[in-house]
């Protein structure tokens, strides 16, 4: 490809909402043009990046044995009705109306679609199982699109579905995939990590996010230092936590505490590690139609509640809000005095959970449900059905619960990560509610057992840059960029230069080399400076030293320069075609 005849046009200044790197070069690379709130146009060069990110999981999902469609992006809101997520789903999902007056959806997903697919044409185990993958647009009315093609309300993604007949199979399904998305994310040049994430909210069991290591990250994750173990804060487990002193000794009683309304209070009060302190967190559980419920988390005083893990504990909860003074004593119960002695009959609620690091405690200190009194030498033993969960958020320095099983002391730590796949293991959630059935082996209707899997396509070209720039511009390796070569002539008005430079140009092509040709009339420093900000892997000068017997090539990585020597053409190319490859 002629620079000169190539839609591209680079910026000096960067778009001013640009906060990450990758925002700011992909538009001043003439990558990607914004034309709405969190909609992109690809110009030429992000679109070829764009399909060589395609291409990659393309081909690793078709090894892997899955099917690519191309699946409706306007979707009838009746299939969303169907599976009840038309209501759920919230303002993200974007709903529209045709001329008839017919509802409909821009898909932000497409289990529904699938499931109606795999449904009228799927009918006996021996069908299965399928595995139908797209690479296609969707839509999320996000409330804060930004960072570029991080967060968009128009992004792509690569989709898939897979239907089993059996949890077995769905698991190996699920580990085949673990192993296809490790592969796609090698060879796009990422250090990323498999990460175990909260599948509370979708239902189903088994969930992994691949994230993408990068300080500029959204998302938190916690990662061991000795091992691969990688979770979501909301995820996230570590080996039980022992105390650093003995348990207090004290036989049961009620103690006055006056005014000991907090954790380090009581603490002091007592003169203990927290560690022995019964922290209670109430909490409101709202449910759909506004239906709320109350509920009790207890863990140990030196621990905190993970949001996330509690309202997973209350199914079919949207959310948990905290609850004033006034609606806790209408109930008789007094912030900073809850406990667990006589809590049933005081709330009624149906919604009362112990942290299971707490199973067998003793020689806690618990409020007594009662203003200014606590209780001492509590034995949780006593309590009968008590209901036992993992609860707490994990902290940096934990120890690793992996590494725990094999005698070894992992330290746990938080870094930053980008989302850029997401696993799932989704079982017959979407199945049952749209009646997808197949006959199993006794001629029985099961519901199908489902896996679902995407990767954020577009956001990928964001999250590589992210990874691999620097003060001047884009980084791509050679898997990943839009040319592998830019060929630079120094001074177009210098025939030995412009003749040389287009032999080696047509030479690279018949070669099959993606050359981009740099054959403007522009000062050499302008097209340096382009080079650099676009990130091609290499740039091959054709410049004075013409003269004295050499081309210059350019790594773009380190920018280190090489003198290549041009007394022999065929040496001279088969030298470029090593460098590059
Ligand atoms: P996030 O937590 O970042 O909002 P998500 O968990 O809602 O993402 P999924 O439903 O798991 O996203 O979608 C699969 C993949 O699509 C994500 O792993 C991510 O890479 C990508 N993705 C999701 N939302 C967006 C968006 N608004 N813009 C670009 N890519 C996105
Ligand atoms: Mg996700």
């Amino acid at each position: 490809m002629r620079f000169s005849k190539f839609f591209i046009h680079t910026l000096k200044e960067a778009p001013k909402d640009a906060t990450l790197k990758s925002h700011e070069y992909l538009v001043r690379g003439g990558f990607i043009e914004q034309i709405g709130s969190g909609i992109y146009n690809f110009l030429p060069l992000g679109k070829r990046v764009l399909d060589k990110i395609k291409t990659i999981i393309k081909n690793n999902m078709d090894k892997a044995g899955a099917n690519e469609v191309s699946l409706g992006f306007v979707t009838p809101a009746s299939l969303w009705q169907n599976s009840g997520r038309y209501e759920r789903y919230g303002k993200e999902l974007l709903r529209f109306k045709d001329r008839k007056e017919n509802d409909f959806v821009l898909g932000p997903t497409h289990e529904e679609v699938i499931t109606e697919l795999v449904k009228s044409k799927i009918k006996s185990y021996k069908q299965l199982p399928i595995h139908l993958y797209q690479i296609n647009l969707k839509f999320r009315d996000e409330i804060r699109p930004r960072f570029g093609l991080m967060r968009g309300r128009e992004f792509l993604m690569k989709d898939g579905y897979s239907f089993h007949s059996s949890q077995e199979d769905l698991k190996r399904e699920f580990d085949l995939m673990e192993q296809t998305y490790s592969n796609i994310f090698s060879e796009l040049g990422l250090d990323f990590r498999a990460v175990w994430a909260d599948s509370g909210a979708i239902g189903g069991s088994g969930s992994k996010e691949f994230m993408v290591l990068a300080n500029s990250g959204e998302d938190t994750i916690c990662v061991c230092d000795k091992c691969s173990y990688a979770a979501n804060l909301e995820a996230a487990k570590r080996a039980v936590k022992l105390p650093n002193a003995e348990a207090p000794q004290a036989d049961f009683a009620k103690f006055k505490t006056p005014n000991i309304t907090s954790i380090e209070l009581l603490s002091e009060f007592f003169k203990i590690d927290s560690y022995w302190t019964l922290k209670a967190v109430a909490k409101k559980a709202i449910f759909d139609g506004g239906k709320t419920q109350i509920a009790f988390f207890f863990i140990r005083g030196c621990d905190t509640l993970n949001l996330t893990k509690a309202l997973n504990c209350c199914e079919g909860a949207n959310e948990l809000v905290d609850l004033s003074k006034e609606e806790l004593e209408s109930l008789g119960l007094y912030a900073g005095f809850i406990g667990p002695y006589g809590l049933r009959n005081l709330s009624n609620s149906p919604y009362i959970y112990f942290d299971e690091e707490l199973k067998d405690a003793k020689g806690l200190i618990c409020g007594a449900n009662e203003p200014d009194y606590h209780f001492v030498g509590v034995d949780l033993g006593t309590f009968s059905n008590l209901e036992f969960k993992d609860l707490i958020e994990v902290q940096e320095g934990d120890l690793c619960q992996e590494c725990a099983k094999s005698g070894k002391e992992g330290k746990l730590y938080f870094t930053k990560g980008i989302e850029a796949g997401h696993i799932f293991q989704l079982g017959t959630k979407y199945s049952k509610a749209l009646g997808a059935t197949f006959l199993d082996e006794l001629g029985k209707a099961q519901p199908f057992i489902m896996g679902c899997y995407g990767i954020g396509v577009s956001r990928l070209v964001a999250t590589i840059i992210e990874q691999h720039h620097d003060e001047k511009g884009m980084i791509w390796s050679k898997n990943t960029a839009p040319f592998s070569i830019d060929l630079i002539v120094s001074n177009l008005k210098d025939a030995t230069q412009m003749e040389f430079a287009t032999k080696i140009y047509e030479k690279l092509l018949s070669l099959g080399i993606e050359c981009i040709f740099d054959d403007r009339d522009e000062r050499y420093g302008a097209k340096m400076a382009d080079f650099e900000l676009i990130g091609f892997p290499y740039a091959l000068v054709v410049g004075k030293s013409l003269n004295e017997g050499f081309v210059e090539l350019v790594a773009r990585k380190d920018l280190q320069k090489e003198k290549l020597d041009i007394s022999d053409f065929e040496t001279l190319i088969q030298t470029i075609c090593a460098r590059i490859a």
